[in-house]
């Protein structure tokens, strides 16, 4: 993984956030406070913006320098908590060696380690790690096995939708649909769904 790629992935989650705007929107103005839209789309803006500055960095520390941004320009809960996973993934791929499937799997699982550190939190919570913990599992699992990278990409797309559906009958515990009790219920949550998203977008550059 180099810049390039990094960059390449950045443009395809920017236009996949983009064409879901009424999706993620909607979501958190049925169960949070209707902005998610805006601050993913601003985070994408300031990653697209990042894109001369991360030329010529190694993954390690474009990953960490894309962290550092998003804290600054995202709000929110999600901000930091994406912050958190990029630095953590920079933190991880930090080598000299080229950089393996996995290699890549154990470093998708350091991010997802430092969200659910950052924000206090676990599966069955009714957020983004419901998505996000299952395919970090499903990434280790499979890239031990050797299975080949279009065969990790439909499980991965497969894991992520069924993490996002499962928080439908969930009662959220962390966040602001936190206070609805079980009003929530019946509802995906937002940040799952845009995190089922940008892993689709992503899996869909390497099938
Ligand atoms: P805010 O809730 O501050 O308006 P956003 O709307 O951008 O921020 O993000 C909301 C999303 O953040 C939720 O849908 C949920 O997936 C995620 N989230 C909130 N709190 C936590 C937490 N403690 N751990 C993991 N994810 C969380
Ligand atoms: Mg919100
Ligand atoms: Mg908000």
């Amino acid at each position: 993984m180099d810049t390039n790629s990094i960059n390449r992935y950045a443009s395809a989650i920017r236009e996949a956030i983009v064409a879901h705007e009424a999706d993620i929107e909607c979501l958190d103005r049925e169960i949070g406070d209707g902005d998610h839209y805006i601050n993913m789309k601003r985070g994408c803006e300031a990653i697209a913006g990042l894109a001369n500055e991360l030329n010529g960095l190694d993954a390690s520390d474009a990953l960490n320098k894309i962290g550092m941004k998003l804290l600054s320009t995202i709000g929110g809960a999600s901000g930091p908590l994406f912050a958190s996973f990029f630095m953590a993934m920079g933190k991880s791929l930090k080598t000299s060696e080229a950089i393996s499937i996995n290699h890549l799997a154990a470093a998708f699982d350091a991010g997802v380690q430092a969200i659910m550190q950052r924000g206090k939190a676990q599966t069955g919570e009714k957020t983004m790690l419901d998505v996000l913990v299952p395919v970090a599992q499903t990434f280790k699992h499979m890239a031990e096995q050797g299975h080949t990278r279009p065969e990790i990409a439909a499980a991965l797309k497969k894991t992520a939708s069924e993490g996002l559906e499962s928080t439908r009958n969930m009662l959220a515990t962390k966040g602001r649909a936190a206070g609805l009790g079980e009003r929530a219920i019946g509802h995906l949550d937002a940040g799952a769904k845009s995190c089922q998203v940008m892993i689709h977008a992503v899996c869909d550059l390497v099938l």
